[in-house]
């Protein structure tokens, strides 16, 4: 066939067969027939293992499937502004392998304002829950966390600073007695994570914890 288009090929399989996750050609290299994760043998021993242990302050467990460099970092930046869906898949085969939280506890994506889902099409949290869920069979709660403004870039900001601008950026509500998995694409400094926490726990959630797919040091 003159003119295959790969990359639109596998963009249509997501979008006409979404119970058919797994992805045709690899993420990275394109290879036909790439294993489970949608990365292809060579490809997925090139992606960065995330460091052993993270924390942030207020959370109860910090989970990170990879490290935020290359080729994970590419991916991401796919994944986020290229409007690459489909990569939430392979981002949750990993995150899910992580998941080691109460059975209870259930998915809550980091909310994007809704200015930057408008502009981009789709929340990348929001979709990395629902693949998780069909993956682990948690629950989802989507609604009990809201972020009420828009907070400037807090790249090169100390944590302090950042903690500073994002004071009341989200609000939470129905969040009585749950326990929580924040969703995230990237952790940072923790900063978002410690005010979404803060939130939740401001109306009645119990542990609270994060399973993201990138950890990054340092900005
Ligand atoms: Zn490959």
């Amino acid at each position: 066939m003159a003119g295959f288009d790969r990359a639109m090929f596998k963009k249509i399989a997501g979008v006409f067969a979404p119970e058919r996750k797994r992805l045709l050609c690899c993420a990275l290299c394109g290879s036909p027939d790439p294993a489970d994760c949608g990365l292809c043998e060579a490809c997925a021993a090139m992606m960065p293992e995330a460091p052993a242990k993270r924390s942030a302050p207020g959370i109860d467990g910090v989970r990170a499937a990879f490290a935020y460099e290359e080729p994970a970092r590419t991916l991401i930046l796919r994944f986020k502004f290229k409007n690459e869906r489909y990569l939430a898949a392979l981002f949750a085969y990993y995150m899910a392998a992580l998941d080691d939280f109460p059975k209870e506890a259930v998915l809550v994506p980091v909310p994007l304002h809704e200015k930057r889902k408008k502009l981009r099409g789709f929340s990348q949290t929001g979709e990395l829950c629902r693949e998780l869920s069909r993956l682990t069979g948690r629950g989802t709660a989507f609604n009990i966390l809201q972020r009420n403004r828009d907070t400037p870039p807090q790249t090169g900001l100390p944590f302090s600073e950042r903690q500073e601008n994002l004071k009341g950026a989200f609000s939470a509500g129905g969040a009585e007695g749950l326990s929580a998995i924040l969703v995230d694409d990237v952790i940072t400094s923790g900063a978002t994570l410690a005010e979404c926490a803060r939130a939740l726990r401001e109306t009645g959630a119990g542990q609270v914890f994060a399973l993201c797919a990138c950890s990054a040091e340092k900005d």
